[in-house]
């Protein structure tokens, strides 16, 4: 399809025409540190990131992908102070770094499957890359970008000039920082290469270098490992509006200084998820994570459709009632794509006409909400046949990622959750007002069943059996909703 796409770029703060330095579009976006559970805030970096994604395939190009895992070294603070989120996450629960490593992997990684993401072409693992890291640690010192102090190798970042562009950072701002603790650290901004071990604990994860053995600070893993499998510039870069002032200007500094060539062309961040008026956090009641969403009886891709009513670039408000309108919206919207009808033959170049105002909103920087309006329109409008809105919303939602069409010939399957659907039989008999009712109360009934509140599930029962429905728990966890007139 042919399209042109415009992304804001946060190097320059402007909407451009994105064009593709290689053949096969590179792709790098920061993973996580995995030592806890992602929080539905994490998740919605990686729900935009995979549209982004999504949206590059359908417009035809190759999207050579990788996220990296973070495995080692995080530290607690970007600046280098603070303690190890690994170290401290094995202490927390009594398990050996490895442990936590790949528990929080594979728990991430089912995350992104429960919410429509698709994988990316590599996964690299910090700990996996520490001799690439140390050649490129090395190229610094050579370069005369390094300096050793008692705890580590630093970045001199007076010998990079250009370090506050990208962030657009005051220098003045800076210098007035200096007071806080730097140890023998030059420069409030420079920042570890290398941190050694300290002399007085064994560390679970540690390496020899030729510095001594210790550990790499995080900014050069991204470094390192997006050197070892995209060629530079990388196309785009991603991560969460809160990695540019430290995390992806160092990126930048390291890569720069060692390669000699332009890191990256487009730089895509995404916004925050604010709850309560504050940032989403790995602690406190602003934890939240898919897990908490699934116990309450939301599905994932609910959530995924609550991401799409806010710009990736504005923050979006967080609150159960905005996610409950999500999902009756996607439950909507499910209903409104027509069955498969084999009959009828639709032109490609009908589809695309069709999609038009939906691309349209998509390749400008991805305005969501406008898109999902658009597909809407689509729906709704009277002069297209079924099967062009067939076709159209199945084309659409190679983007969307929402499962639009995943009702069967005969029977309605609501999605509930990775296991436990809900299929609702002869759901076009019954009015919509009664729809909405049921598939909220069947998702209160759930919940009421996972908080063990067997009264509260008995009375939503009733109130099912009241509206002329016969509500069976099959063994494989689907509940089944049938309308008996
Ligand atoms: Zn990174």
């Amino acid at each position: 399809m042919k399209h042109d796409f415009y992304l804001f770029n946060t190097a320059g703060r402007v909407k451009e025409l994105f064009r593709a330095a290689h053949n096969e579009v590179g792709m790098y976006c920061c993973g996580p540190t995995v030592y806890n559970y992602a929080h539905i805030g994490n998740l919605r970096t990686y729900i935009f990131e995979d549209v982004l994604k999504r949206t590059l395939q359908a417009l035809g190009y190759k999207v050579r992908h990788v996220v990296n895992i973070t495995d080692v070294g995080h530290l607690t603070s970007d600046e280098d102070s603070g303690d190890d989120k690994m170290e401290k996450g094995a202490i927390r629960e009594g398990k050996s770094v490895w442990d936590i490593a790949a528990f929080y992997t594979k728990r991430f990684q089912d995350d992104l499957k429960a919410l429509n993401i698709t994988d990316p072409t590599r996964w690299p693992k910090a700990t996996a890359h520490i001799d690439q890291m140390i050649s490129m640690i090395s190229d610094l010192e050579r370069k005369g970008f390094t300096y050793r102090t008692n705890d580590g190798i630093y970045f001199d970042t007076t010998r990079f000039p250009s370090y506050c562009d990208f962030a657009g950072l005051d220098p003045e701002t800076l210098r007035a920082g200096e007071r806080v603790e730097m140890g023998e650290k030059r420069a409030v901004t420079d920042f570890a290469l290398w941190k050694f071990s300290p002399s007085d604990k064994k560390r679970q994860m540690e390496w020899e270098s030729p510095w001594g053995v210790g550990f790499p600070g995080w900014h050069i893993e991204c470094s390192a490992m997006s050197a070892e499998y995209l060629p530079l510039p990388i196309d785009i870069h991603c991560g969460g509006a809160d990695h540019i002032r430290v995390h992806h200007t160092n990126e930048i500094a390291q890569s720069e200084a060692a390669s000699g060539k332009k890191f990256v062309n487009y730089w895509v961040h995404g916004e925050f998820l604010v709850i309560d008026k504050g940032k989403m956090a790995k602690s406190g009641e602003n934890f939240v994570t898919l897990e908490v969403l699934k116990k309450k009886g939301f599905s994932a891709l609910s959530y995924r459709m609550f991401c799409y009513t806010a710009h990736y670039r504005n923050p979006l408000s967080f609150s159960w009632d905005s996610l409950s309108a999500a999902e009756n919206a996607l439950v909507n919207l499910r209903k409104a794509v027509p069955q498969q009808d084999s009959s009828e033959h639709v032109e490609n170049d009908v589809i695309e006409t069709i999609l038009t105002p939906f691309f349209n909103a998509v390749c400008d920087d991805l305005n969501m909400p406008r898109a999902m309006a658009a597909l809407w329109d689509i729906l709704k409008n009277g002069s297209l046949s079924l099967m062009q809105k067939r076709v159209a919303a199945e084309r659409a939602d190679t983007i969307l990622g929402l499962d639009l069409t995943q009702r069967a010939a005969d029977a309605y399957t609501y999605s509930s959750d990775d296991e436990k659907r809900i299929v609702v039989y002869s759901l076009r008999e019954l009015d919509t007002g009664v729809c909405d009712g049921i598939f909220e109360k069947v998702r209160l009934r759930r919940a009421a069943r996972a908080n063990k509140d067997f009264a509260g599930a008995d009375r939503l029962r009733n109130e099912l059996v009241n509206l002329g429905l016969t509500v069976k728990d099959l063994p494989d966890g689907t509940t089944e909703i049938t309308f008996s007139s």
